[in-house]
C-alpha cells in the first residue's frame, strides 16, 4: 500500500486524484490530521487515517500494512518545529516497516539559504537519507500557483509589481503537475534513491512577469524593484503579519541569489509531457 500524508493539502489532494487513476483506491492510503476535513474532499475508495505529524503513536497506526509513504513536507514554518513534524514521520515509517519514503523538498536546499523553508528540508534531507530506508526526493520548484500572490491576489493592482528580487530568476512549476510526478514516482520502478531537481524551463524574472502580464491582460504592467526594507515598510502599513513579511523576504532574497533558477528537463521526463508555461497559467488567471 502506499500512503501519503498531506492527503487534504493542495499537492496532497493533486497526487491523491492523479494516483487513483494509476492505481486501485484500496491500494492508496490518505493521511490526515483532521478526518472531517478529508469527507467529501478525498477520491472514492481510498482509505483514510488519522496522522498526526506532531503525534508519532497516530503516525505507527496509520503507516500499518504500508510500503511506500510519500511525506509532504509540513505547512509549518519554525524550523525546530517542521523538523520535529518530519523526524516523526520518517521514525513513524521505519518502525512501522515502511520499505521507501518520498520526500517532498525543495529545490537547491541549503541550511544557509534565506528562504525559510530551505534549511529544514536540507535537514529533513539528511535525516532520512541517514534513516537506513530507501527514499526519493523531489526536489520542488516554487509553484506556478504562488504568483498570483506575487502579484496581488484577485486583479492586477495599480498595473505595479513590486518585489526585492531584482534581476533574480525563478523557474515555476504547476502544483497540480507536481502532484502528478509524485504519483508518476510512486507507480513506477527505479527511484529507489534518487534526487530529482523538479524545476521546469525557462526560469522568469520578474520583468518576464510583468511582460507577460501585460500580455495577457492587455493592460499596462512594470516591474518595480525595491529594496527588501521598502517591501517590509509597506507591507507593515498594510498589517502584514510580520511572519509573513519574513518569509516573503528570504523567499525574494533566495530568488536574487538564483536559488530557483536552476531549470532541468527532469519536471517534463517525470511528467511525461510538456509542462504548463507561464503565460498559459497567467492566462488562465489574469486573461482577457
Ligand atoms: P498545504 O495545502 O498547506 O498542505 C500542507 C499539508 O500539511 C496539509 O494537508 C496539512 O494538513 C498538512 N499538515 C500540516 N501540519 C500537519 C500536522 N501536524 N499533521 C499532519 N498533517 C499536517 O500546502 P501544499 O500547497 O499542499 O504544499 C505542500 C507543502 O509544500 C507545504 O506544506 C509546504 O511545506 C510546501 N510548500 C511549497 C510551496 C512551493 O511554492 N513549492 C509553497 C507553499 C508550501 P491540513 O490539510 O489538515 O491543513
Amino acid at each position: 500500500m502506499i500512503a501519503i500524508t498531506g492527503a487534504t493539502g493542495h499537492l496532497g489532494l493533486a497526487t491523491l486524484n492523479a494516483l487513483v487513476a494509476k492505481t486501485a483506491p484500496a491500494e492508496i492510503v490518505a493521511v490526515v490530521r483532521d478526518p472531517q476535513k478529508a469527507a467529501g474532499t478525498l477520491p472514492q475508495g481510498v482509505t483514510v487515517r488519522t496522522g498526526d505529524y506532531n503525534d508519532p503513536a497516530t503516525l505507527l497506526a496509520a503507516f500499518q500494512g504500508v510500503g511506500t509513504v510519500a511525506l509532504i513536507s509540513t505547512s509549518e514554518l519554525e524550523y525546530d518545529l517542521r523538523m520535529r513534524q518530519h523526524q516523526n514521520v520518517i521514525d513513524a515509517a521505519k518502525q512501522a516497516g515502511v520499505r521507501h519514503v518520498v520526500y517532498t523538498s525543495v529545490i537547491n536546499p541549503s541550511p544557509n539559504s534565506p528562504f525559510g523553508a530551505s534549511p529544514s528540508h536540507f535537514a529533513t534531507e539528511e535525516y532520512l537519507r541517514a534513516s537506513g530506508l530507501t527514499y526519493t526526493i523531489l526536489r520542488n520548484t516554487l509553484y506556478l500557483d504562488i504568483v498570483p500572490m506575487l502579484v496581488g491576489e484577485g486583479t492586477l493592482p495599480g498595473g505595479r509589481l513590486y518585489s526585492s528580487a531584482g534581476e533574480g530568476r525563478v523557474s515555476y512549476g504547476l502544483r497540480q503537475e507536481m502532484g502528478e510526478i509524485l504519483a508518476n514516482v510512486l507507480t513506477s520502478a527505479g527511484h529507489d534513491n534518487q534526487v530529482y531537481d523538479l524545476a521546469p524551463s525557462p526560469a522568469y524574472s520578474f520583468h518576464d512577469l510583468a511582460a507577460t502580464l501585460r500580455e495577457v491582460s492587455g493592460r499596462p504592467v512594470e516591474y518595480v524593484p525595491l529594496s527588501g526594507e521598502e517591501i517590509a515598510a509597506s507591507l507593515r502599513q498594510h498589517q502584514v503579519p510580520e511572519p509573513f513579511i519574513g518569509l516573503l523576504l528570504g523567499m525574494s532574497e533566495a530568488m536574487k541569489n538564483g536559488e530557483f533558477a536552476t531549470p532541468s528537463a527532469t519536471f517534463e521526463q517525470l511528467l511525461g509531457r510538456k509542462p504548463t508555461d507561464l503565460k498559459t497559467y497567467l492566462a488562465g488567471v489574469y486573461g482577457k
